[in-house]
Parts: structure tokens; sequence; C-alpha cells
């Protein structure tokens, strides 16, 4: 930790840079670079995230004694720049207080405008602007943010109103008018009384009128705000760490609310929905910093020909746009073209798509924050490849731009165009982060886990979102605001979440209190059913099906690029011809697990199967595997045809048996119906089934090993299966893999069975067909002794669920009770399931790469567990030098370009 805390920007001087984003948060660092690059900032200063750290370790006091004189220092420099002095009576310098991490973190914590006025400030600020009013809105405005984010100032129940905006409402009805706008300097007056008198009777407290007292609140409430609700949860779900702490920017006002010539805005150099290299954006005329973000007033766009689209998607008429929502290049020309090359310099400049904060004071163009911008899945692909065609990023910036886990938004399906057609629309609003959901309303964020935990799904409606409501946003199907622009908290999270979102559908009646939403005449309920299409920004009614996603051109362009530069192959998890087409579609060059217990469970041949297992015999077995010989092998003729010219992995018989049976009793008498055999019978075999840990019983090579036999069926239906698709004029590549291989033994043991049985058919036939013996290394022995396995196997496939289950103890059915406690308390960092545990399991995967290398120069070596597409994992299997990672169909193309990644990073 260095002993300077303070880094101040400005004209004059500037401390701070862009690649400081450590230090002083990434908003700290770019209000530095826009500095740097001559751009017209209001002058400021930011703490480091190293005194945030101080204060969680150590408290206010100290923090505050170990930077006062360097916060003073930095005050008298940004006084000097502005020519006006803190806490002057007659012309005060106003502040905001903002936070701002590494990583950015959309209305997650808080901030405080016009930080410096007082009873006697307000006075001054009133003379020396000659605008009375505007000097009260804003004193107003202060308190209203100051009560709430630093006295702690809250609604008393979520159904109740903001306490503030209570005692606006009265006063506004009072007068009998609808807007804030409407209200006069003595109105104002009035509220600030009103609100000091709130603050008084609900805290027992005074509003401090020093404004040091306030800078110091402010400071301490930014830092204790890294550590609120939802903006850890935020970190969690974003896997931020919680150490990194916020830096806190102090920086000098300027006014958007100072009459018709100001105003405030937010704009994109791209769109963040689509990625189309258009420049867009919203602002407000005579509104402050979180009027436009707050969806509450209608912004009006920045463009032209933004505004133009904005009218029709609003079904809004020319001439009432024009009149009362021009755009900023219309209304004001000049700003507008100092804000075009403003965006063009910042874009080129990081060259990325940027989010910028502006606002306009009395004719000036103030920029108040850039940075990288949320974006929607399919925009994160489109900016990426354009950028990349454009010549702003080469190749491997253009791969590491897209997180693979955002591709699932592109794949994932959309409304059926025929349904569409037939679906009743029955209300609109912006299409705000693209995407299909369907759900049961639901009005508030707390209920909305409820019900989900419920196993329902929900559509979120609000008049708008706030932070508080990310909880409820996230596990939602969509959102659907009634208020609220393109720029709005919902749309912002939503998209960054890659969460269907329609915004500000303003015919769209949202009442709380009784629980509905009205459009028209129309009234839907909590529960009620309504479809969200988060492209075109449409509202239905009921559920709307929906079909496969279309891939784009962007798409496509991006998974070559990722195949020329990753080394792992991706292959596919498929148990059926139709996976299988869909994994050859998304790109898999292979099958490397078919789990044949699926097919078991397909038609009638479960009777088959049971008949298998009530047998008392071999014999009896055997007449069973024979009627299900024909059907396996019909099964893996479909998945060879379909995979033509590309390799298939098909595995041995894996779960316990029981799994094939019904466990309670109405299942049972109706298996003994169909069976033609008694229900004790029936029972009795059940119980003989029974294991206390089932997941290290009876299952794997341990089934093969017990019942040759049915080992047996499955080579030879794999076997004719291959024989008979390559005569069909498939180009066919066997794989077979015995599960869970403890000890070469078992794996020699089945091997035997295999080959003997190959070799007869074979015979029989009088055609041979070349095939790879495997095995899957999925127990902690078999890892161990991959060198003797490795000598007999001609394949690895690794297990990981049941390498992790059985290295780390935890059963993989068990794990809810506990694991939840364990993420918690970091006693693992992740879910050990879902991205595998590197400094544990990962040993024993490198250990058995090495052995099984040395043994067999050469052998084939992949994953087919659950992590094989997970991101995180496949940068390890990667590293350890495996040929292939094996997924589910749709995570091909995750895995992909995550292989692509970790080819790049390496
Ligand atoms: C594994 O254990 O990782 C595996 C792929 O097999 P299953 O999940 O079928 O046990
Ligand atoms: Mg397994």
């Amino acid at each position: 930790m260095s002993n300077k805390f303070i880094y101040v920007f400005g004209p004059s001087k500037t401390e701070g840079a862009a690649d400081m984003r450590n230090l002083l948060g990434g908003k700290g660092a770019n209000l530095a670079e826009m500095c740097r690059l001559g751009i017209s900032v209001p002058p400021g200063l930011t703490i480091s995230t190293e005194a945030c750290t101080v204060y969680t370790e150590q408290g206010a006091q100290s923090v505050q004694n170990l930077i006062a004189a360097e916060v003073k220092q930095g005050m008298a420099f940004v006084e000097k720049e502005m020519g006006k002095t803190f806490g002057d009576a007659a012309d005060p310098l106003l502040v905001s207080v903002r936070s701002g991490s590494r990583a950015s973190m959309p209305g997650m914590m808080d901030t405080i405008l016009n930080l410096g006025l007082n009873d006697e400030a307000v006075v001054g600020l009133a003379k020396k602007s000659g605008n009375e009013r505007f000097a009260w809105d804003s004193y107003r405005r202060f308190i209203q943010m100051y009560g709430d984010v630093v006295m702690g100032l809250k609604p008393v129940s979520k159904e109740d109103h903001d306490p503030f905006e209570v005692i606006i409402d009265e006063i506004k009805q009072k007068k009998g008018v609808e807007l804030d706008t409407e209200l006069s300097a003595d109105d104002l007056k009035q509220m600030v009384r009103e609100f000091k008198a709130l603050i008084r009777t609900r805290l027992g407290r005074e509003f401090p009128n020093d404004p040091w007292e306030q800078l110091w609140g402010a400071v301490m409430a930014v830092f204790e705000s890294w550590n609120n609700d939802r903006a850890k949860l935020y970190r969690q779900m974003n896997d931020i760490p919680d150490s990194w702490g916020t830096a806190v920017n102090v920086q000098s006002m300027v006014f958007g609310n100072l009459g018709e010539h100001s105003g405030t805005g937010v704009a994109f150099t791209r769109d963040a929905a689509s990625g189309e290299d258009i420049f867009n954006g919203e602002f407000l005329v005579n509104a402050q910093g979180e009027d436009v973000v707050a969806g509450i007033r209608t912004p009006q766009q920045i463009t032209l020909e933004g505004s133009h689209r904005w009218a029709e998607l609003a079904q809004v008429s020319e001439s009432e746009r024009a009149s009362k929502y021009p755009s900023l290049e219309e209304l004001m020309p000049e700003i507008y073209a100092q804000l075009l090359k403003t965006e063009t310099a910042l874009e080129t400049h990081y060259k990325d798509m940027q989010d910028i904060e502006f606002t306009i004071q009395e004719g000036k163009l103030w920029l108040l924050q850039t940075r990288s911008g949320k974006r929607a899945g399919p925009a994160m692909v489109r900016i990426a490849v354009e950028m990349l065609k454009q010549g702003l990023i080469d190749e491997k910036t253009a791969l590491l731009r897209v997180t693979p886990d955002r591709l699932n938004e592109l794949l994932h399906p959309v409304f059926d165009k025929q349904a569409i057609k037939k679906a009743t629309s029955i209300a609109h609003g912006l299409p705000a982060s693209p995407g299909a959901a369907t759900g049961q309303i639901v009005f508030f964020a707390d209920e909305a886990e409820e019900w989900v935990n419920g196993g329902k799904d929900v559509i979120l409606v609000r008049q708008e979102t706030s932070p508080e409501d990310l909880r409820g946003m996230a596990v939602a199907k969509g959102i659907l605001t009634a208020r609220g622009g393109m720029t709005s908290h919902a749309a912002v999270v939503a998209r960054g979440m890659g969460k269907c979102c329609v915004s500000g559908a303003g015919a769209v009646r949202v009442d709380p209190r009784a629980r509905t939403m009205t459009v028209g005449s129309k009234v839907y309920k909590e529960g009620d059913w309504i479809s969200l299409d988060g492209t075109s920004g449409q509202v239905y009614e009921g559920k709307v099906p929906t079909r496969d996603a279309e891939l784009s051109g962007d798409f496509g362009t991006l998974m070559q690029l990722a195949d020329r530069y990753k080394r792992l192959a991706i292959r596919a998890n498929a148990d059926t011809p139709e996976d299988a087409k869909v994994a050859r579609n998304f790109g898999a060059v292979g099958i490397g697990l078919c789990r044949t217990e699926h097919m078991f469970f397909e038609g009638d041949r479960i009777k088959s199967v049971r008949e298998m297992i009530l047998a008392d015999d071999e014999a009896g077995r055997r007449r069973a595997l024979a009627k299900l010989l024909p059907m396996q092998r019909g099964d893996f003729e479909g998945l060879f045809r379909e995979m033509n010219g590309l390799p298939v992995t098909i595995r041995l018989l894996d779960p316990p048996l029981h799994e094939f049976l019904p466990h309670d009793e109405a299942g049972q008498s109706a298996m003994a119906k169909e069976m033609g055999v008694s229900f004790d019978e029936i029972k009795h075999r059940v119980d003989d089934l029974h294991e206390s840990n089932p997941m290290m019983g009876h299952r794997g090579c341990r089934l093969g090993i017990s019942y040759p036999e049915i080992t047996e069926m499955q080579a030879r239906a794999i076997i004719e299966a291959a024989l008979n698709a390559r005569a069909a004029g498939s180009d066919v590549k066997v794989e077979i893999m015995v599960p869970l291989v403890g000890t070469v033994r078992e794996f020699n043991a089945q091997a035997k069975v295999i080959r003997e049985t190959i070799a007869a058919v074979f015979k029989e036939r009088g055609a041979q067909i070349p095939y790879l013996l495997g095995t899957m290394i999925e127990t902690p022995r078999g890892a161990l002794v991959a060198d003797s396995i490795g000598k007999q196997a001609e394949f690895f496939s690794f297990g990981t669920n049941d390498l992790t289950q059985m290295t780390l103890g935890f059963s993989r059915d068990d794990i809810g009770k506990f694991l939840p406690f364990y993420l918690r308390d970091g006693m693992y960092e992740c879910d050990p399931f879902e991205s595998i545990d590197q400094n544990g399991v990962g040993l024993l995967v490198k250990m058995a790469v090495e052995k099984g290398r040395a043994a067999r120069p050469g052998i084939k070596l992949g994953v087919c567990g659950e992590h094989g597409g997970d991101p995180a994992s496949i940068e390890f299997f990667h590293r350890v030098g495996l040929d292939y990672a094996s997924c589910s169909p749709f995570r091909v193309p995750i895995a992909r370009l995550a292989a692509a990644q970790a080819a790049i990073s390496d």
C-alpha cells in the first residue's frame, strides 16, 4: 500500500491515468484519462481503493485520520480550478460524491449530488445563478439523496412509497400541479423545510449544515455501500472479489438543470442491445444526473435517426416527436457536433464501445464518465467482429472480447414467427435487452424469487426497477417496466445479465398495491401469463411458443476465428441422433460421450431392461438382452450416420440397475401388471437392489464384470451398427469406452469380453472395421494407476463428475444440503461440480495425463464430465494438454471460444 491516497484531475494537473484502474477504480481512471485527452471534465479528486481497504479493516475514524490532510489539499486544488470555495456562503463550490470500483457495477453503489449546499449557501447560489428556483431545487435534491443514502431514511415497507416522494406528491397535490418543474421556488423552500423535519422526527438527528461534515459522511457512505447487499450480490454474480474495494470520486458539480439550454444524458458509441455501429443515447433537457437512468421522465434521443426509430416504436407521430421529443441533434446542433466528435475520439482511443455520461450546462458540454459499455450477448459478438473488420482491434482481441457464456443468448430460442402472428400483442415498449421470455406476472423482486424457488417461470413487472430489484431480475425469465428508456437501470442491468427486457411500455399501468397491471381497459393480475420479446419490444398475452435461434453471420465469423486459434478439439456429449445433429451444427468434431443407458428409457425398451433385471439367471438375462440388441444397434447406426466422418465414443452401461425400476408402490404395482408378475416379486427385487451409496455401488464396469452378457450385447450392438452404417455409405469412427475403472484388471476383464465379441462378429460378417478401446478415468485410483491402465487402454476420457465426487468425498446427489454454506464461507471458490477444482482434482488429471502419455505415447486424452463445457475448466484442460473436451451440444460454441481464449492466453 502506498502512502498516497488522493489523486486529483483537472485541466491544469492530472495525477491518474487509464492504466491505474486498480487503484482509482474504472471511473476515476477514466476521468483522469479524459482530462489527459483534453476533453472537458469537471475537475475533482479520486480517493483510492486502498483507502476503502483501510475503512473495511480499521473503520471510519482511522481512514479519516489517514487521508484528511490529503483530502484538504485535493479540495484546495479543485477550488482553485473552479475559482470557488467549498462552504462559501456567497458562491459555494458544490461537488458530487460517487463510487467507482475496478469493475463497473452500474447503479450498485451510492451517489450523492450537490454536496456543499446548506441554509446559507443555497441563498448564495440563488443570487449567483440568478435562479432561485434552481438553487432550492438543487438543495432539496441534495437533502433527499443524502437523507436516503448517508442518513439511511428509507420507506418503512416495500409497498410503501419513498417518504420524500410522499412529501413531494402532497405539495404537488396542494398546488394542483402534475410535474416537479411546475413547482415554484417557494414550494421548494417548503419542501426543504418538510424534508428536514422528516429527518428530525424519523431519525432524531439534524441534517448536517457543515459542508465538511457532509463530505466525510458521504465518503464513508460510499465505502460502506461497497458492502451493501445488492453490491455483494452483484459481485457474486459477476465473480468480482470482495477485497477490491471501491474508490470515491469527489468532483465539482456541473448543472444540467439550469434551464432550457442545459440538460444531461447517457450515450453509447454503438448499440448495446444489437451491437449495430450507430451512435445512440438519451438525454433530458433541464434535468440533473440521475433523472435519465432513473427512468422517471421519458427521455429524448440524441440523434435524429434514433429519434425517428424511437418514435416508430413508441408510436409517436412525427409532429408530436418534433415538438415534444426532439433529438439533441435538432435541439442543440453545436453541442451535438461536439458530442459526436468526443464519442468518436473516445471509442478510437479505448478501442471499445463506450458508455458515456454528459451534462450540458448553459450551452457548454461536460463529460462526466466514460467506460466500456455493458452489452447483450449478440452485441458482444457483433461489436467484436465489426471492430476487427474496421481494423480497430486484432483477431486475438476480438476473440477475447466475447465472454464465452454470453454466447448462450444467441443460442437460446426465439418466438416462433408463425405463433407471433397469431399472438395478441397487448403493449409495446423499448427493445431494451434481446431474447424471448414467457412467465407469470409478479410485481415484487422478493416474490419473484419465492415463485421461482417454487418452480414457476415469472416475468417481473415494475413501474421502474431499482438496484434493490437485482435478485428478482436475476431469477425472472424477463423484465417489463412501464417507465424508463434504453439506458434505464432495468435496461442496463438486464443487458448485463443477458436477460430479456422490455422497458418503458407506456401503455402499461402498474399498481403494485393492487397487484395488477392494466392496459387500456384490460386488467392483468399477479400470476397471469405474458410473453415478452426483448428484440422487438412487444408484450403478448399468454404463452407464445418458441423455436430455435438463427445464428447470425457474425457468430459464424467468430466461431471460424476461434477454430483457428484453439488447440483443444471440442466434442459433444450426445445420446441420440437428434442431439448429435445439434452438436454437429454447433461445430462439434465428434461425440465424446454417448451414455447408452439413456436409450434404455425410450419407448417400450424399458420393459426389456426390466425383464433383464428381474431375470434369475444368465439364460433369462440373455433372453431379455436379445430383445434389446436390435434396438441398441438401431440407435448406434443413427449416431454413426449423423456423425459421418467424425469419431463417436460409446460408453458401456454405467448406472446402478435400481435406476430402471419404480421406487413407489403405485409404479411397482403398474410394473407388476405389465410384466405379469406379482407385486411382491417386484418389491422384493427393488429392495434387493437397494444400496446405501449407489453412486459408489453396483455400477460402471462393476455391472459388466458381474454380468458380462450385458457388455457382450452392447459390444455386439456397437460393432454391428458400425458395420451396417459403413455398408450404407458412412465413414464410421468407433470408440468403445469402459466406465468407472479403478484397476487395470477391471479394464482387462471387460476388454477381453469386448474384443472376443467383436472378433466373433467380424467372423460372422466376414468384414472388419477398426475401433479404439479405451476407458474413463473417473475414480481416484484409476488416475493414480493411469500408467498401468494406459498400457492397455487406447484412450482416456476423464469423467470429472465422478472424479470430483470421489476425490472430494462429496456425493453428487447430496451436495445441495451443504454446498451453499461452503460457497458462502469460501471453502471452495466455486461449485467444484461446475468448475474443476484445479488444485485438488486437477492434480489427479494432470498426473494421469503424464502417466498415460508415458505409458502410451500419443494416447488420445479427453474429458467428458460437465466441466468440459465450463470456460475456466477448459482453460485448465488446455494447459494440462488434453486433446479434446466434450460437453453438452448447446455448450459447444461456448467451449470452442473458451478453447481459443485459453490458447491465446497461454
Ligand atoms: C463423469 O463422471 O464425469 C461422467 C461423464 O459420467 P457420468 O456423469 O455419466 O457419471
Ligand atoms: Mg461417471
